[in-house]
């Protein structure tokens, strides 16, 4: 799974990696890219759900639907015969506990969630935040976010790296800390507790990348072509971890091999910054996310034509997932992987969490 438009790099956040206190609960902003108007929310089988408004409770089981939508200044939420209306609308387990819901736009997606939801209005659309634990943030985001089929201790890794994401680069967003994009990291739904990715979750449980005592932002993309690249090199100053220049031997031999075409005015922030993040993605921007797959390319000017001659997909800096899932074949373990591709890095347990490498 090529992630190769991931521009989730913003110098400012970089600059703000937290320090060591750690927050248990992530609030992620859900299907950020459907700009939802109605929304649908249901308990899980067997479970119930009650929706808070103003001085009002719905109790949501037995296959109960509450459909939300914006009326006036509030945000309506009908079931069956019983409506409830507020500013915020408010969503959790009996006793405010977090619990197992389906939430929906109609007619386009559903997925199934578990924490605490929230409702906002942003004009016309809702604004559905899901308040979930860490852990099963990180979980969701490993299995939304490897390649498949990648080895248990490149998922690991991953788990490693998402984890230190959310827990050092909060308020992403004015509304909530993440969404549910490569924006941010990339999240569906809970993963079921046998798969791999929950696997890794467990095995790492509270575990995170620190450098210099402060969590990293770690990044990661899909391919790195052969080599990792510092952030100067992908255009941009760093001002907490710099990154470092890491040779990866499984993108060296079998990284995808690509040529793009470009005429000159299109190409022109990529020959002004070969190799930046931001210039690629203006390019794309423009083109199409695919136009300039990831940042590792040599480039030829004929005529007016510009060719990009590349390996890899993604902007390149931090965990190769590519190079992770094949040095996990050959038998590395994902504290190896971590130290590899982030080098000057240690792992730590969060503080009150069992980490269990
Ligand atoms: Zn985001
Ligand atoms: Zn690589």
């Amino acid at each position: 799974m090529k992630r190769s438009l991931r521009n989730l790099f913003l110098p400012a956040l970089l600059a703000t990696a937290a320090s060591a206190s750690f927050a248990a609960t992530v609030r992620v902003g859900v299907f950020t890219l459907f700009h939802p108007r109605k929304l649908a929310l249901a308990a899980a089988p067997d479970r119930a759900l009650v929706i808070e408004g103003e001085k009002v409770q719905l109790v949501l089981e037995d296959g109960r639907v509450a459909v939300c939508h914006a009326a006036g200044r509030l945000i309506e939420c009908r079931a069956g015969e019983r409506v409830l209306r507020a500013a915020v609308i408010r969503a959790a387990g009996r006793g405010q506990g977090d619990e197992d819901f389906t939430l929906s736009v109609p007619g386009k997606i559903a997925r199934n969630y578990h924490g605490k939801l929230e409702i906002l209005r942003d004009g016309a659309e809702l604004v559905p935040i899901v308040a979930m634990d860490l852990e099963t943030a990180v979980a969701s985001a490993v299995a939304a976010e490897s390649p498949p089929g990648a080895p248990l201790e490149a998922l690991k890794a991953q788990a490693v790296v998402t984890r230190s994401f959310y827990v050092s680069a909060r308020n992403r967003h004015p509304l909530f800390d993440f969404c549910d994009t490569t924006h941010c990291q990339f999240l569906r739904q809970v993963p079921d507790a046998q798969s791999p990715a929950a696997q890794a979750t467990h095995e790492t449980r509270g575990l995170v990348l620190l450098y210099r005592g402060k969590v990293l932002t770690a990044l990661y993309s899909a391919s790195c072509g052969g080599r990792t690249r510092t952030l100067r090199e992908a255009g941009f100053s760093p001002a907490g971890y710099p990154y470092f220049s890491v040779r990866c031997e499984p993108c060296l031999h079998s990284a995808h091999k690509w040529t793009a075409k470009l005429s000159a005015e299109d190409a022109a922030p990529v020959l002004a910054h070969p190799g930046s993040e931001p210039a690629r993605l203006q390019v794309n921007r423009k083109l199409g996310r695919q136009a300039i797959p990831g940042n590792n390319y040599s480039v030829k000017v004929e005529g007016s034509t510009v060719i990009l001659r590349g390996r890899g997909a993604g902007h390149g800096v931090g965990l190769c997932q590519m190079g992770a899932a094949s040095l996990a074949g050959s038998g590395w373990d994902f504290s190896r992987i971590l130290a590899h591709y982030f080098p000057g890095t240690t792992l730590a347990s969060q503080p009150g969490r069992s980490g269990r490498p």
